[in-house]
């Protein structure tokens, strides 16, 4: 069997691999493993199979997402700016359209995610741009076997002037933010779960370890997002799910705020 990229059939995983034995982000406690056993998608067939599309949230912000749903179904979000693109989170796979919609806006200069459950196609993105930073933090490297990358960090990580990562734990034990202090807003990846109406109206907020199993994160995780939040302005998250123009950093805090009052359970707070 060629070595080649394969997705994980039931949440959309990439592995460069000949014969995928299973899939990490399936196996972890946090997903559940699939009904009628693994099935691994070769490039080929989700190529030939899948298209996609983009939309412009701001000036300077692009959604990428993929068509039909490909596992978690994440979106691929690309930050437009002077001094060369960055790309966080990545869509599940990228049609030749979509790429070429990547590089018509000045394509990727800076490559990096929250967490594997935002990786998608990272490699693509990898592939088509050779990015000269490709950041994850050093905590999740295990899962990076799709890409190659080139920038292991601790703490914090300044991706370009304003725009930083951060390791904030919890969720995923690499879990990462980005925080754009220009553009007062926080990728966080899956440190909050947004529930939002079909018009992209939020009406709950959670923090987890696991959301759909309700697994829920320690005190003391909860404070050091806390810790983590507390210096960063921002008027918005995004999640690798949604866009949360309700939620700045006050609501941030009141939610982690609340949950350390109380013993650790995942509650959705109406917003
Ligand atoms: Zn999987
Ligand atoms: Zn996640």
């Amino acid at each position: 069997m060629p070595l080649t990229h394969y997705a994980c059939a039931n949440c959309g995983f990439w592995q460069r691999h000949f014969a995928p034995p299973d899939c990490p982000v399936c196996a972890d406690v946090r997903n559940d493993l699939p009904e009628d056993g693994w099935r691994f998608l070769p490039e080929d067939e989700v190529r030939a199979t899948h298209s996609g599309g983009w939309r412009q949230v701001a000036d300077d912000l692009w959604a990428f997402t993929t068509m039909p749903n490909l596992g978690l179904a994440g979106t691929g979000w690309l930050i437009v700016r002077e001094g060369g693109n960055i790309a966080f989170e990545a869509a599940p796979y990228y049609s030749d359209a979509m790429l070429e919609q990547v590089r018509e806006l000045g394509g990727v200069r800076y490559l990096a995610a929250s967490h594997c459950h935002g990786y998608g196609a990272l490699f693509q993105l990898q592939r088509a741009f050779e990015p000269e930073v490709m950041a994850i933090q050093k905590d999740d490297l295990r899962m990076t076997k799709a890409f190659r990358v080139t920038a292991p960090y601790d703490d914090a990580l300044e991706l370009a002037p304003g725009y930083t990562l951060h390791h904030v734990g919890g969720h995923y034990e690499g879990q990462a933010a980005l925080h754009d202090a220009g553009g007062r807003r926080l990728f966080c990846g899956d440190m909050f779960k947004v529930d939002q109406d079909a018009a992209g109206r939020s009406h709950a907020i959670s923090s987890h370890k696991a959301f759909h199993k309700d697994i829920p994160l320690t005190h003391a995780e909860i404070r050091r997002y806390r810790d983590k939040l507390a210096p960063l302005d921002f008027d918005a998250v995004l999640t690798p799910f949604e866009y949360a123009p309700e939620v700045g950093r006050d609501v941030a805090l009141a939610v982690l705020d609340e949950a350390l009052t109380r013993a650790p359970g995942v509650k959705r707070l109406p917003l």
